[in-house]
């Protein structure tokens, strides 16, 4: 009798139907010649313009049945096409990723009509004939996991996206210093190949913000992704240290209630925090039908206007959108005020960017860039890489893999759609 692993009805396939080239847009294939199937992350590609429809990937079957789609982490670039997924097809992720995603599509006034399951980290979940073990870890997005998934005795390790400087540095380090044994295939993110973004920790970010709020006379403008938790807890945490108060807007305040129950983090109510209430963003709650949190938030609300008074209390956050509700209530950047940009250097390079910087600019304001990023360092990634052990590396999400291979254990380089047998 043939043992599974050379009996071609027990063979497992995969397949990255994109992101072997480019960074996020994740869709990836598993599949048993018995015909189940599972797929990890349905990412929109992150060029890809906000009107754009149908973009999962061609070779993608949508008309067959599938066991279940797993979401590594709530970020657009691997859940973004979720929509487009047809409405009869499992999905599970984290407890928190679920909240984090209704909360994004009810801001589009949509609603979401799948099936979510919620994983628990380090518990094993049988999907059809795949066991499933997502591993929670360190990245940018609340509440993002890695995935062990076992079928007909193989074993891949799917990297989702990661660090080791962030607040949960001590998640990805435990899962290095004793990895999964046996893994055939591991599929690891690699975004940082080929740049030297920082990757500082979330903890000397803190002691930066801390340096920049005692320095500044006036206000410091901050912008940053309402989604990046670890940035909301390292300004709250600055603010407390220096007795400034932090201003988020609406939006981020509905983030950190989302995730009020999911561990410590600061919210609407807690000391040194308050949340703007601004015209523009009042009125799109109103439009989707979300009034009521305006309402709730009203009692830890100040307006616009008190932002332009007492400036050496606030750091406050800035967008676009929120720019074009400070300025009618006298809320200009002016010589005294700092303004630091807290993302990706490459994003003031766009649109939003531009805007921003040029705001402060006429302002006379100084600039600050006090950032880290998301994913691994190039070093952290062969380190884990090595760790991980597996039998084949297949790269994805990224640009460089082409380039920068040494250091790591033997690459099988895959095309996107190009299936591989395990
Ligand atoms: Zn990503
Ligand atoms: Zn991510």
């Amino acid at each position: 009798m043939n043992s599974p692993r050379d009996n071609p009805k027990s063979e497992v396939h995969l397949t990255v139907h994109r992101a072997t080239h480019q960074i996020g847009g994740n869709c990836i294939e598993l599949s048993t010649a018995d015909g189940h199937r599972i797929i990890l992350d349905v990412g929109r590609p992150l060029e890809a313009p906000q009107d754009a429809r149908h973009l999962l990937p061609k070779s993608l079957d949508l008309a067959g049945a599938v066991d279940g789609v797993l979401i590594s982490h709530p970020h657009q670039d691997h859940y973004g096409l979720l929509e487009d997924v047809p409405a009869g097809w499992p999905i599970y992720c984290g407890a928190a990723t679920e909240r984090l995603i209704r909360l994004s599509s009810a801001i589009f006034g949509k609603e979401l009509p799948h099936a979510f399951h919620s994983w628990k980290s380090g518990h094993a979940l049988q999907i059809g004939p795949f066991t499933v073990t997502p591993m929670l870890i360190d990245h940018s997005a609340f509440d993002a996991y890695m995935v062990l998934i076992e079928v007909h005795g193989k074993r891949v390790l799917y990297s989702g996206d990661f660090r080791t400087h962030g607040r949960k540095s001590a998640l990805t380090k435990r899962l290095m210093a004793a990895p999964p044994k046996n893994v055939d295939v591991l599929l690891m993110e690699g975004t940082n190949l080929g740049s030297d973004k920082p990757c500082t920790t979330e903890g000397d970010l803190e002691d930066a913000f801390v340096d920049l709020f005692r320095s500044t006379a006036g206000r410091v403008f901050v912008a940053w992704s309402a989604q990046n938790v670890d940035r909301t807890v390292t300004l709250y945490r600055a603010c407390l240290k220096t007795g400034r108060t932090l201003v988020i807007d609406l939006y981020t305040a509905e983030v950190m209630e989302a995730l009020a129950g999911f561990g410590k983090l600061p919210r609407p109510g807690w000391k040194n925090l308050k949340v703007v209430v601004t015209s523009a963003f009042a009125r799109m709650y109103r439009r989707t039908g979300r009034e009521a949190f305006v309402e709730q938030m009203a009692p830890h609300g100040i307006p616009a206007a008190k932002l332009a008074e007492t400036p050496e209390r606030w750091v406050v956050m800035v967008r676009p959108s929120l720019i074009r509700d400070y300025v009618p209530k006298g809320v200009t950047p002016n010589a005294d005020d700092v303004w630091c940009w807290s993302m990706w250097r490459g994003y003031l390079g766009n649109e939003d960017g531009a805007l921003v910087s040029k705001w402060f600019k006429d302002g006379g304001s100084r600039a600050d860039h006090i950032h880290t990023s998301g994913h691994a360092s190039p070093s952290v990634l062969r380190s884990f890489a090595n760790a991980m052990n597996a039998k084949q590396l297949v790269p994805i999400h990224g640009v460089a893999w082409d380039e920068d291979t040494t250091g790591f254990p033997s690459i099988r380089r895959l095309a996107d759609g190009e299936p591989m047998v395990i």
